[in-house]
């Protein structure tokens, strides 16, 4: 009889547990049951339009890179390209935490939304194409441009899985600096010059060795 009663309980509670509709009138309250729902909260403005403008820029680095390996034939835009893949994919996943649309949802390569990344990915492969040389030296642009845009994220940023992505993708364009530093100067003889970074900060960069950025 016992053990009837308690496998009768166990078999309600089990239904109750599967069923959406009957764990909201008796179980617990809805929101209880989806602690993601219950932990939105709404990003800033300043955090929204970064993220937003963080997605293509991300994008900006791929398409470029994709660009300039189509072009020159150099092995660093091929991987780099891969690794703003991944950037690109991690910002997707903020937009949609964060209940934003992709701007980059539809756009093909070297297709922008924001109007200033359209005009800064313009000129970026006008300059690439005029020699391996110069390509790399984009290559550097784009990731000081990129260090400096994410720090101005991160300051404006108060969510720290936000600043998490953000630190992933700085660590990464760390890496990426690196890469195209190295290459420049094997092809040039020449040390890389900072663009628009103090130079001690892109010296210090280059001094430190590879980053693993994946386990951050
Ligand atoms: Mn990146
Ligand atoms: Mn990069």
């Amino acid at each position: 009889m016992l053990k009837r009663t308690v496998y009768a309980m166990t078999l309600a509670l089990a239904m109750l547990a599967s069923s959406p509709l009957e764990a909201g009138r008796f179980g617990p309250p809805p929101q209880a049951q989806h602690p993601a729902t219950a932990t939105y909260v709404a990003p800033t403005a300043d955090e929204a339009a970064d993220m937003l403008f963080m997605r293509e820029e991300e994008k900006l680095a791929r398409d470029v890179y994709l660009t300039l390996y189509d072009a020159w034939g150099l092995a660093p835009f091929s991987n780099i390209a891969t690794s703003e893949q991944k950037h690109m994919n991690a910002m997707l996943l903020l937009l949609r935490k964060y209940r934003l649309p992709d701007p980059a949802a539809g756009n093909l390569i070297g297709e922008f939304t924001d109007p200033e990344l359209q005009d800064l990915y313009n000129r970026l492969v006008v300059d690439g194409m005029r020699s391996p040389e110069e390509a790399l030296m984009v290559g550097g642009l784009i990731e000081e441009v990129d260090m400096e845009d994410i720090q101005s994220a991160i300051d404006r940023s108060t969510q720290s899985d936000i600043d998490a992505v953000y630190e992933k993708l700085m660590c990464g364009s760390r890496n990426h600096l690196r890469a195209f530093a190295r290459a420049y100067t094997a092809l040039t003889g020449i040390p890389y010059e900072a663009q628009i970074l103090d130079q001690a900060i892109v010296d210090a960069i280059l001094a430190a060795p590879r980053e693993q950025c994946n386990r951050r």
